[in-house]
Protein backbone atom coordinates (compact mmCIF):
# COMPACT_ATOMS: atom_id res chain seq x y z
CA UNK A 1 0.00 0.00 0.00
CA UNK A 2 3.01 2.29 0.75
CA UNK A 3 6.54 2.85 0.00
CA UNK A 4 7.21 5.51 2.47
CA UNK A 5 8.95 5.28 5.39
CA UNK A 6 7.98 7.17 7.71
CA UNK A 7 6.81 6.42 11.07
CA UNK A 8 4.04 8.12 12.85
CA UNK A 9 4.14 8.33 16.72
CA UNK A 10 0.15 9.67 17.76
CA UNK A 11 0.97 11.74 20.75
CA UNK A 12 -1.15 11.35 23.84
CA UNK A 13 -1.85 14.00 26.22
CA UNK A 14 -2.79 14.01 29.71
CA UNK A 15 -4.29 16.88 32.12
CA UNK A 16 -1.35 17.33 35.23
CA UNK A 17 -2.21 20.09 37.38
CA UNK A 18 -4.79 22.00 35.57
CA UNK A 19 -2.35 21.48 32.25
CA UNK A 20 -1.80 19.51 29.37
CA UNK A 21 1.49 17.22 29.28
CA UNK A 22 2.55 15.17 26.90
CA UNK A 23 2.44 11.38 27.93
CA UNK A 24 5.47 9.66 28.97
CA UNK A 25 4.68 6.86 26.69
CA UNK A 26 3.89 9.09 24.33
CA UNK A 27 7.79 10.26 24.34
CA UNK A 28 9.22 6.51 24.61
CA UNK A 29 7.16 6.00 21.85
CA UNK A 30 9.14 8.70 20.18
CA UNK A 31 12.18 7.40 20.94
CA UNK A 32 11.21 3.78 19.69
CA UNK A 33 10.00 5.32 16.52
CA UNK A 34 13.54 7.66 16.28
CA UNK A 35 15.46 4.10 16.47
CA UNK A 36 13.31 2.60 13.53
CA UNK A 37 13.59 5.89 11.79
CA UNK A 38 17.32 5.48 12.11
CA UNK A 39 17.18 1.62 10.70
CA UNK A 40 14.53 2.22 7.80
CA UNK A 41 15.60 5.44 6.70
CA UNK A 42 12.41 7.62 7.09
CA UNK A 43 11.17 10.19 9.38
CA UNK A 44 9.46 10.43 12.76
CA UNK A 45 6.51 12.34 12.77
CA UNK A 46 4.43 13.54 15.55
CA UNK A 47 0.90 13.84 14.89
CA UNK A 48 -1.01 15.34 17.22
CA UNK A 49 -5.05 15.24 17.32
CA UNK A 50 -6.73 18.31 18.78
CA UNK A 51 -10.37 20.45 19.04
CA UNK A 52 -7.45 23.18 18.45
CA UNK A 53 -3.47 24.07 18.56
CA UNK A 54 -2.20 24.47 21.81
CA UNK A 55 1.14 24.81 23.38
CA UNK A 56 1.80 21.44 22.58
CA UNK A 57 5.13 22.34 20.40
CA UNK A 58 6.67 23.79 24.10
CA UNK A 59 6.17 20.23 25.15
CA UNK A 60 7.99 18.36 22.04
CA UNK A 61 10.46 21.15 21.08
CA UNK A 62 13.62 17.85 20.63
CA UNK A 63 12.17 15.06 20.84
CA UNK A 64 13.32 13.38 18.68
CA UNK A 65 10.52 13.62 16.18
CA UNK A 66 11.41 15.48 12.34
CA UNK A 67 8.14 16.71 12.10
CA UNK A 68 5.09 17.95 14.57
CA UNK A 69 2.07 17.57 12.92
CA UNK A 70 -0.68 19.45 14.43
CA UNK A 71 -3.90 18.25 13.34
CA UNK A 72 -7.43 20.10 14.17
CA UNK A 73 -10.94 19.40 13.66
CA UNK A 74 -13.64 20.88 16.41
CA UNK A 75 -14.95 16.70 16.99
CA UNK A 76 -11.43 15.83 18.32
CA UNK A 77 -11.57 18.34 21.47
CA UNK A 78 -12.00 15.55 23.72
CA UNK A 79 -11.45 11.76 23.18
CA UNK A 80 -13.61 10.35 21.15
CA UNK A 81 -13.18 6.94 19.92
CA UNK A 82 -15.46 7.29 16.55
CA UNK A 83 -14.15 10.91 15.82
CA UNK A 84 -10.42 10.23 16.28
CA UNK A 85 -10.69 6.90 14.31
CA UNK A 86 -12.35 8.71 11.14
CA UNK A 87 -9.61 11.10 11.58
CA UNK A 88 -6.63 8.90 11.64
CA UNK A 89 -8.20 6.92 8.92
CA UNK A 90 -8.21 10.21 6.91
CA UNK A 91 -5.11 11.01 7.51
CA UNK A 92 -3.56 7.43 6.51
CA UNK A 93 -5.57 7.47 3.42
CA UNK A 94 -4.06 10.58 2.28
CA UNK A 95 -0.67 9.54 2.99
CA UNK A 96 -0.11 6.03 4.69
CA UNK A 97 3.12 5.90 6.70
CA UNK A 98 5.50 3.08 7.38
CA UNK A 99 4.43 2.60 10.49
CA UNK A 100 1.61 3.85 12.94
CA UNK A 101 2.69 3.62 17.04
CA UNK A 102 1.10 4.01 20.23
CA UNK A 103 0.80 3.74 23.67
CA UNK A 104 -0.86 0.54 24.64
CA UNK A 105 -2.64 2.90 26.67
CA UNK A 106 -6.53 2.43 27.03
CA UNK A 107 -6.96 4.62 23.80
CA UNK A 108 -3.87 2.95 21.61
CA UNK A 109 -5.46 -0.16 22.55
CA UNK A 110 -8.77 0.75 21.27
CA UNK A 111 -7.73 2.89 18.13
CA UNK A 112 -5.21 0.91 16.24
CA UNK A 113 -6.69 -1.94 16.21
CA UNK A 114 -9.73 -0.83 14.94
CA UNK A 115 -8.06 1.23 12.08
CA UNK A 116 -5.84 -2.08 11.54
CA UNK A 117 -8.81 -3.89 10.99
CA UNK A 118 -10.67 -1.54 9.12
CA UNK A 119 -7.91 -0.99 6.55
CA UNK A 120 -7.21 -4.93 6.72
CA UNK A 121 -3.63 -4.23 8.16
CA UNK A 122 -1.47 -6.14 10.58
CA UNK A 123 -1.49 -4.70 14.09
CA UNK A 124 0.65 -6.23 17.19
CA UNK A 125 -0.25 -4.66 20.65
CA UNK A 126 1.91 -4.37 23.45
CA UNK A 127 5.24 -4.72 22.47
CA UNK A 128 8.13 -4.94 23.79
CA UNK A 129 11.02 -4.53 20.73
CA UNK A 130 10.75 -3.55 17.20
CA UNK A 131 13.23 -3.62 14.43
CA UNK A 132 13.36 -2.92 10.97
CA UNK A 133 14.29 -6.10 8.54
CA UNK A 134 14.65 -6.96 5.00
CA UNK A 135 11.89 -3.78 4.28
CA UNK A 136 9.32 -4.97 6.87
CA UNK A 137 8.59 -5.02 10.75
CA UNK A 138 9.59 -7.66 12.98
CA UNK A 139 8.15 -6.79 16.74
CA UNK A 140 8.41 -8.89 20.30
CA UNK A 141 5.61 -8.93 22.46
CA UNK A 142 4.60 -10.92 25.92
CA UNK A 143 2.13 -14.00 25.44
CA UNK A 144 0.76 -16.52 27.96
CA UNK A 145 0.21 -13.91 30.77
CA UNK A 146 4.38 -13.23 30.44
CA UNK A 147 5.80 -16.73 30.02
CA UNK A 148 6.54 -16.81 26.69
CA UNK A 149 7.76 -13.53 24.34
CA UNK A 150 6.53 -13.87 20.56
CA UNK A 151 8.60 -12.48 17.65
CA UNK A 152 6.56 -11.77 14.76
CA UNK A 153 6.98 -10.45 11.40
CA UNK A 154 4.26 -8.33 9.40
CA UNK A 155 3.19 -10.16 6.68
CA UNK A 156 0.63 -7.78 4.84
CA UNK A 157 2.47 -4.66 3.01
CA UNK A 158 2.80 -1.02 5.55
CA UNK A 159 1.27 0.68 7.31
CA UNK A 160 2.16 -1.36 10.13
CA UNK A 161 0.46 -1.00 13.21
CA UNK A 162 1.87 -1.04 16.59
CA UNK A 163 1.24 -0.40 20.53
CA UNK A 164 4.46 -0.17 22.94
CA UNK A 165 4.15 -1.65 26.08
CA UNK A 166 5.07 1.62 28.63
CA UNK A 167 8.76 2.16 30.07
CA UNK A 168 10.34 -0.32 28.10
CA UNK A 169 11.42 2.68 25.23
CA UNK A 170 12.93 5.40 27.30
CA UNK A 171 15.64 7.74 27.46
CA UNK A 172 16.26 7.71 23.42
CA UNK A 173 15.15 11.26 22.85
CA UNK A 174 18.17 12.14 21.12
CA UNK A 175 17.12 15.98 19.57
CA UNK A 176 16.39 15.38 16.13
CA UNK A 177 17.64 18.92 15.40
CA UNK A 178 14.96 21.27 13.96
CA UNK A 179 11.58 20.20 13.78
CA UNK A 180 9.07 21.09 11.61
CA UNK A 181 5.90 22.06 12.84
CA UNK A 182 2.84 21.94 10.30
CA UNK A 183 -0.93 22.87 11.03
CA UNK A 184 -3.60 21.68 9.24
CA UNK A 185 -7.63 21.56 9.82
CA UNK A 186 -8.92 18.26 9.27
CA UNK A 187 -11.86 18.04 6.70
CA UNK A 188 -14.31 15.58 7.75
CA UNK A 189 -17.57 15.31 6.43
CA UNK A 190 -20.11 16.35 9.61
CA UNK A 191 -21.91 12.95 10.92
CA UNK A 192 -24.17 11.81 13.21
CA UNK A 193 -22.64 11.82 16.50
CA UNK A 194 -23.17 8.18 18.14
CA UNK A 195 -21.06 8.78 21.38
CA UNK A 196 -21.13 12.00 23.69
CA UNK A 197 -18.46 13.26 25.66
CA UNK A 198 -20.34 14.12 28.71
CA UNK A 199 -17.04 14.65 31.36
CA UNK A 200 -14.34 13.62 32.76
CA UNK A 201 -13.41 12.71 36.19
CA UNK A 202 -9.64 12.81 37.61
CA UNK A 203 -8.07 10.95 40.36
CA UNK A 204 -6.87 14.46 41.70
CA UNK A 205 -3.16 13.91 42.78
CA UNK A 206 -2.34 10.37 42.34
CA UNK A 207 0.10 9.04 39.55
CA UNK A 208 -1.22 6.98 36.54
CA UNK A 209 0.55 3.71 37.58
CA UNK A 210 1.55 2.87 33.83
CA UNK A 211 3.46 5.98 33.89
CA UNK A 212 5.15 5.74 37.62
CA UNK A 213 8.75 4.71 37.67
CA UNK A 214 7.75 2.85 40.90
CA UNK A 215 4.68 1.19 41.65
CA UNK A 216 4.31 0.06 45.01
CA UNK A 217 1.44 -2.81 45.13
CA UNK A 218 -0.71 -4.08 48.15
CA UNK A 219 -2.06 -7.50 47.90
CA UNK A 220 -4.24 -9.36 50.41
CA UNK A 221 -1.58 -9.54 52.53
CA UNK A 222 -2.19 -5.87 53.73
CA UNK A 223 -5.22 -7.54 55.85
CA UNK A 224 -7.66 -4.30 55.06
CA UNK A 225 -8.20 -1.21 53.04
CA UNK A 226 -7.33 0.59 56.14
CA UNK A 227 -3.80 -0.47 56.00
CA UNK A 228 -3.17 0.95 52.32
CA UNK A 229 -2.15 4.56 54.18
CA UNK A 230 1.34 2.48 54.72
CA UNK A 231 1.80 2.11 51.04
CA UNK A 232 0.32 5.50 50.17
CA UNK A 233 3.43 7.36 52.26
CA UNK A 234 5.99 4.48 50.76
CA UNK A 235 4.98 5.50 47.49
CA UNK A 236 5.04 9.35 48.11
CA UNK A 237 8.59 9.14 49.81
CA UNK A 238 9.69 7.23 46.24
CA UNK A 239 7.49 9.16 44.19
CA UNK A 240 5.75 6.54 42.80
CA UNK A 241 1.97 5.13 42.43
CA UNK A 242 0.25 2.80 44.50
CA UNK A 243 -0.84 -0.63 42.29
CA UNK A 244 -3.04 -3.91 43.73
CA UNK A 245 -3.85 -7.01 43.30
CA UNK A 246 -7.27 -7.65 41.54
CA UNK A 247 -8.76 -9.34 45.01
CA UNK A 248 -8.13 -6.17 46.67
CA UNK A 249 -9.72 -4.49 43.85
CA UNK A 250 -12.59 -6.78 43.58
CA UNK A 251 -12.81 -6.54 47.78
CA UNK A 252 -13.57 -2.57 47.38
CA UNK A 253 -10.10 -1.61 49.05
CA UNK A 254 -9.07 0.06 46.01
CA UNK A 255 -9.96 1.25 42.57
CA UNK A 256 -9.79 -0.74 39.54
CA UNK A 257 -7.04 1.91 38.12
CA UNK A 258 -4.88 0.57 40.70
CA UNK A 259 -4.69 -2.68 39.21
CA UNK A 260 -2.04 -4.85 37.94
CA UNK A 261 -2.31 -8.18 36.02
CA UNK A 262 -3.61 -9.94 33.17
CA UNK A 263 -6.87 -7.82 33.55
CA UNK A 264 -6.07 -4.89 34.82
CA UNK A 265 -2.67 -2.36 34.35
CA UNK A 266 0.55 -3.97 32.78
CA UNK A 267 3.33 -2.12 34.61
CA UNK A 268 6.93 -1.91 33.97
CA UNK A 269 8.38 0.50 36.41
CA UNK A 270 11.99 1.05 37.28
CA UNK A 271 11.31 -0.70 41.01
CA UNK A 272 8.16 -2.51 41.33
CA UNK A 273 7.72 -3.35 45.24
CA UNK A 274 4.55 -6.09 45.66
CA UNK A 275 3.50 -6.11 49.49
CA UNK A 276 1.87 -9.16 50.51
CA UNK A 277 0.85 -10.56 47.20
CA UNK A 278 1.38 -13.95 46.56
CA UNK A 279 2.69 -13.59 42.84
CA UNK A 280 -0.15 -15.75 40.96
CA UNK A 281 0.34 -16.00 37.18
CA UNK A 282 -1.93 -13.60 36.37
CA UNK A 283 -0.68 -10.61 38.64
CA UNK A 284 2.93 -11.26 37.15
CA UNK A 285 1.63 -10.66 33.43
CA UNK A 286 0.79 -6.84 34.58
CA UNK A 287 4.65 -6.46 36.23
CA UNK A 288 7.23 -9.38 35.31
CA UNK A 289 8.79 -6.93 32.64
CA UNK A 290 9.90 -4.42 35.89
CA UNK A 291 13.11 -3.79 36.09
CA UNK A 292 13.48 -4.43 39.85
CA UNK A 293 11.27 -6.18 41.84
CA UNK A 294 11.23 -6.08 45.54
CA UNK A 295 8.80 -9.19 47.33
CA UNK A 296 7.79 -8.81 50.76
CA UNK A 297 5.86 -11.36 52.09
CA UNK A 298 5.52 -13.50 55.12
CA UNK A 299 5.66 -17.12 53.22
CA UNK A 300 9.17 -18.02 51.73
CA UNK A 301 7.81 -19.97 49.81
CA UNK A 302 5.38 -17.56 48.19
CA UNK A 303 5.64 -17.58 44.14
CA UNK A 304 6.65 -13.57 43.81
CA UNK A 305 9.81 -14.47 44.97
CA UNK A 306 10.62 -16.65 42.19
CA UNK A 307 10.56 -13.45 39.65
CA UNK A 308 11.64 -11.12 42.77
CA UNK A 309 15.17 -9.13 42.68
CA UNK A 310 15.40 -9.18 46.29
CA UNK A 311 12.62 -10.25 48.90
CA UNK A 312 12.20 -9.54 52.55
CA UNK A 313 10.55 -12.48 54.13
CA UNK A 314 8.00 -11.01 57.14
CA UNK A 315 5.50 -8.83 57.49
CA UNK A 316 4.61 -6.38 55.16
CA UNK A 317 2.65 -4.35 57.68
CA UNK A 318 5.75 -4.35 60.60
CA UNK A 319 8.44 -3.59 57.48
CA UNK A 320 6.84 -1.60 55.42
CA UNK A 321 7.18 1.97 57.90
CA UNK A 322 10.68 0.82 58.37
CA UNK A 323 11.57 0.61 54.47
CA UNK A 324 9.96 3.80 54.19
CA UNK A 325 11.85 5.61 57.30
CA UNK A 326 15.28 4.09 56.17
CA UNK A 327 14.18 4.97 52.33
CA UNK A 328 13.24 8.84 53.64
CA UNK A 329 16.68 9.12 55.33
CA UNK A 330 18.66 8.36 52.71
CA UNK A 331 16.22 10.43 49.78
CA UNK A 332 16.93 13.49 52.21
CA UNK A 333 20.36 13.18 53.51
C1 LIG B 1 -9.06 -14.85 34.59
C2 LIG B 1 -8.34 -14.31 35.80
C3 LIG B 1 -7.77 -13.07 35.73
C4 LIG B 1 -7.08 -12.54 36.83
N1 LIG B 1 -6.52 -11.30 36.73
C5 LIG B 1 -5.78 -10.84 37.78
C6 LIG B 1 -5.11 -9.58 37.69
O1 LIG B 1 -5.22 -8.84 36.71
N2 LIG B 1 -4.36 -9.19 38.74
C7 LIG B 1 -4.21 -9.95 39.89
O2 LIG B 1 -3.51 -9.53 40.80
N3 LIG B 1 -4.86 -11.13 39.98
C8 LIG B 1 -5.63 -11.58 38.97
N4 LIG B 1 -6.29 -12.76 39.12
C9 LIG B 1 -6.31 -13.40 40.44
C10 LIG B 1 -5.06 -14.21 40.74
O3 LIG B 1 -5.24 -15.53 40.28
C11 LIG B 1 -4.81 -14.27 42.26
O4 LIG B 1 -5.96 -14.77 42.91
C12 LIG B 1 -4.46 -12.92 42.86
O5 LIG B 1 -3.42 -12.31 42.15
C13 LIG B 1 -4.03 -13.12 44.31
O6 LIG B 1 -3.94 -11.86 44.91
P1 LIG B 1 -3.04 -11.68 46.22
O7 LIG B 1 -1.67 -12.14 45.94
O8 LIG B 1 -3.26 -10.28 46.69
O9 LIG B 1 -3.78 -12.61 47.29
P2 LIG B 1 -3.41 -14.03 47.86
O10 LIG B 1 -3.19 -15.02 46.81
O11 LIG B 1 -4.44 -14.30 48.90
O12 LIG B 1 -1.99 -13.81 48.56
C14 LIG B 1 -1.78 -13.03 49.70
C15 LIG B 1 -0.32 -13.15 50.04
O13 LIG B 1 -0.04 -12.32 51.13
C16 LIG B 1 0.83 -13.00 52.02
N5 LIG B 1 0.60 -12.41 53.34
C17 LIG B 1 -0.47 -12.57 54.16
N6 LIG B 1 -0.34 -11.79 55.25
C18 LIG B 1 0.85 -11.13 55.09
C19 LIG B 1 1.52 -10.17 55.89
N7 LIG B 1 1.03 -9.72 57.05
N8 LIG B 1 2.73 -9.72 55.43
C20 LIG B 1 3.25 -10.17 54.27
N9 LIG B 1 2.65 -11.07 53.49
C21 LIG B 1 1.45 -11.53 53.89
C22 LIG B 1 0.47 -14.46 51.91
O14 LIG B 1 1.57 -15.26 52.28
C23 LIG B 1 0.13 -14.56 50.42
O15 LIG B 1 1.26 -14.92 49.68
C24 LIG B 1 -6.99 -13.30 38.03
C25 LIG B 1 -7.55 -14.57 38.08
C26 LIG B 1 -8.22 -15.08 36.99
C27 LIG B 1 -8.80 -16.45 37.08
Amino acid sequence: MSQCKDIWVIIEQAEVGGRSVVKGVSLEALSAARSLANQSGGRVVAVVLCGEAGSIEKSLGGCGADQLRIVTHPSLTDYNPLAFRRGLEALITLSPPFALIMGATNHGKELLPAIATAMNCGCVTDCISMEYSDGGLVVQRPVYSGKAVATLRFAKAPPFFITIRPNLFRGNNEDGGQVEISQEVLDLPDMEPRLKFVERNMESGKRDITEARVVVSGGMGMQGPENFPLLEVLAEVVEGAVGASRPVVDEGWRPYSNQVGQTGRTVSPNLYIACGISGAVQHLAGMSSSQCIVAINKDENAPIFDVADFGIVGDALEIIPVLTEEIRKVTQS
